[in-house]
């Protein structure tokens, strides 16, 4: 039996029709199959790989750190230089509120860590998240995902979960003196890149401080210069209580945090003691690989390049196939008619050496966030590729 065989019979499959390529090796801006084909990669592993796959500095503070010490103990108890480096760099690039890292193992222990913390720091029951949200897949944040379709199998889930509208004035009433934290992505990329209204997201800011409610930032996937600014967020000129990142923050290893005032995480250290714990959270290997990789962005400032990067792509992405494309910086929807217009675009991109995919509640959309350090050749490369594509769609359509 091949690899691909053993694959689809040993390893556990989240859909019926898995990519099931084979990736061999991965440098920069190019993944390479089993049988030597190169993929320009578009997707960067869902925001992951923002510095590219497998950067020099990153693999060398790996092996560095695998060759030093790996995992030492649980969660806090010791000094670990890659944890407390990380954290401090972290820090140095947030506002002053903004002081204090705690490391999960992924975004989605980052999501669940916040709602406890929230609970705890305000001794309210009820969350409010916005309908097509997207924070993780474990019990606690699945309940707050905006999608019932993904909710409905997996129920009871967490009571005291309110679902609103992105971008609805009339929600800001919803959040009162119940209300523990408002979670909310600074753009929701799964339902296709949507944008909220800076009037809003400062009203939403200023009802959360007035009713003592707690505003958490989802980062996980706008963080890391994917938006142009480092942070979501700073698009917006507004400061969260809690940020979470994952995906970008690991520089391609596992890795989760949330980030709030020393004050706040305090909590987790009394009342009870050991409030959040994780085996794995903080592994040195992934800080020193994450740190390693943001050195690197802050250095090149890679980020700084987004916007000119995005203009590019709308300037070529035209054509009559395309209903719209919606970007924040190298977040990059490009929406056609229905999904299976979509998956044929996609399917022949990948064919043509192109990796891409879509969004999880717009399987319409075509996913368009490669590393940052993509260049602008590459960029005209990927649109000549996408138009060729689309011409050869459209015809037989
Ligand atoms: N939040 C957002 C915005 C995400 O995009 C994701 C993952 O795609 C998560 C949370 C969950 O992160 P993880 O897959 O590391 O659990």
């Amino acid at each position: 039996m091949n690899q691909r065989q053993l694959f689809l019979r040993h390893v556990a499959q989240t859909s019926d029709a898995p990519l099931a390529l084979e990736i061999v090796k991965a440098k920069g801006m190019q993944m390479e199959d089993v049988n030597g084909k190169k993929y320009l990669d578009l997707i960067a592993g869902i925001s992951v790989c923002n510095i590219g796959h497998c950067h020099p500095k990153v693999v060398k503070a790996i092996s560095r750190q695998a060759g030093l010490y790996q995992h030492l103990m649980v969660y806090g108890e010791l000094v670990q230089s890659p944890q407390v480096e990380y954290a401090s760099l972290l820090a140095s690039q947030l506002p002053s509120s903004l002081n204090c890292v705690y490391f999960t193992n992924s975004g989605a222990e980052a999501t669940e860590a916040a709602m406890k913390l929230a609970k705890r720091a305000t001794g309210r029951t009820n969350i409010i998240a916005f309908n097509q949200s997207y924070h993780g897949t474990t019990q606690g944040a699945l309940s707050l995902m905006g999608d019932e379709y993904w909710r409905n199998a997996f129920r009871p889930l967490l009571p005291g979960v309110l679902h609103a509208d992105y971008n609805d004035f009339g929600m800001l009433d919803l959040v009162d003196q119940h209300t523990a934290a408002v979670f909310i992505e600074p753009i929701q990329a799964e339902r296709g890149v949507i944008a909220p209204q800076k009037k809003w997201l400062t009203a939403l800011r200023k009802r959360c401080k007035e009713q003592g409610a707690l505003l958490v930032v989802d980062e996980i996937q706008t963080g890391f210069g994917r938006t142009g600014e480092l942070w979501g967020f700073a698009n917006y000129k507004l400061v969260p209580d809690i940020i979470l990142l994952g995906k970008a923050l690991g520089g391609g290893q596992p890795l989760g945090a949330l980030v709030a005032n020393r004050q706040l995480l305090q909590l987790f250290a009394s009342g009870p003691v050991l409030g959040h714990i994780t085996t794995f959270g903080g592994h040195p290997v992934s800080c020193a690989a994450g740190l390693a990789a943001f050195k690197v962005l802050l250095k090149e400032k890679y980020h700084r390049e987004v916007k000119e990067k995005e203009r590019l792509f709308r300037v070529l992405l035209q054509h009559p196939a395309i209903k719209e494309v919606r970007s924040a910086g190298l977040l990059i929807a490009v929406e056609f008619a229905d999904f299976a217009t979509n998956k044929k675009i996609i399917d022949a991109c990948i064919d043509k050496g192109l990796f891409t995919d879509w969004f999880l509640f717009a399987p319409q959309c075509m996913r368009i966030a490669p590393p940052l350090i993509i260049t602008k050749n590459q960029v005209r490369k990927a649109a000549k590729l996408i138009l060729q594509v689309l011409d050869e769609v459209h015809k037989y359509a």
